[in-house]
């Protein structure tokens, strides 16, 4: 995707003033610039936080490129396939919100672009190693670093659509961002995730009654549509087991006595279980 296609849609993240792409570098006309990478992306992160860690996006990119969480993807596909109009005035324009390494964002370009034609994705994460690994191999897409928490470099009702896997969720932007009746599909986990893995490395668990607090969080300005269950169990050598320990937030927490017996472990089956909330944003919403 050329950033032609894309500026139109982006906002100045100092002084909200739109994006127009110029020699090189994203500008708005008080002078802000922000340089185009040499991969495609650009950072409109205003002061560097932390992030997914490069460790961390390679074994994420190594896990998903053993096809373990295909059947997810091919979940958000379909319903996102579904849950669009028909027909789309201009090109279709779909965010992944916490996009990391860029594969479901990808697959979802490839997967509706026979229906819609023109398909924008555009990836968003705060992690400036995984956007670059992102930006390396989906050139289909763009990528930004920027902060999910913090107002979005987006202009008001810029998308079509948008989907958020295992990231954080800013209901009060992803409102202002989506178009009335637009599709927000959200996965999180189910309370079965891992579950043989978790006890067996003490691993973090998943937060009681998540489901609900994600569908009360976003009740004010989305209608529910549907909820969908994906549960299915993977068989996992060492390597595999390492990858999909170290790509999750537990990267940061384990002890050493659960690092031991990660390295013990030489096959392993969990279940994984996924939830998918499926969100239109209201077409009015009163204040
Ligand atoms: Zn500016």
């Amino acid at each position: 995707m050329v950033l032609t296609d894309v500026a139109p849609i982006l906002v100045c993240p100092v002084c909200r003033m739109p994006l127009n792409f110029e020699q090189a570098a994203l500008r708005c006309e008080r002078g802000h610039a922000f340089d185009v990478a040499k991969e495609g992306y650009v950072n409109l992160l205003r002061k560097k936080l932390p992030g997914d860690t490069k460790d961390m996006v390679v074994a994420r990119r190594a896990f998903f490129d053993q096809g373990y969480y295909e059947p997810v993807s091919d979940l958000l596909n379909r319903l996102l396939g579904m849950h669009l109009p028909a027909t789309i005035e201009g090109p279709l324009r779909i965010m992944d919100a916490g996009c990391g390494e860029g594969y479901y964002l990808a697959r979802l370009q490839q997967a509706l672009k026979d229906k819609y034609g023109q398909v924008h994705g555009v990836g968003i994460d705060i992690s400036k190693d995984a956007i670059r690994l992102a930006a390396r191999r989906y050139a289909e897409s763009f990528f930004l670093v920027a902060n999910l928490k913090e107002e979005l470099p987006l202009a008001d009702a810029a998308l079509s659509s948008m989907v958020n896997v295992f990231a954080p969720r800013n209901v009060a932007e992803y409102a202002r961002v989506l178009q009335p009746g637009a599709p927000l599909l959200i996965i999180i986990p189910g309370s079965h995730h891992l579950e043989e893995l978790r006890h067996s490395l003490h691993l973090l668990n998943i937060e009681e009654n998540k489901q609900q607090h994600v569908i009360e969080q976003f009740a004010s300005t989305f209608d529910l549509l549907a909820l969908h269950t994906l549960t299915y169990k993977l068989e996992l050598q060492q390597g595999e087991i390492e990858q999909l320990v170290m790509m999750t937030p537990n990267y940061w927490h384990q002890s050493t006595e659960s690092q031991v017996r990660l390295a013990e472990l030489v096959e392993f089956t969990t279940t994984v279980d996924f939830v998918c909330l499926v969100f239109q944003r209201k077409l009015s919403v009163s204040e």
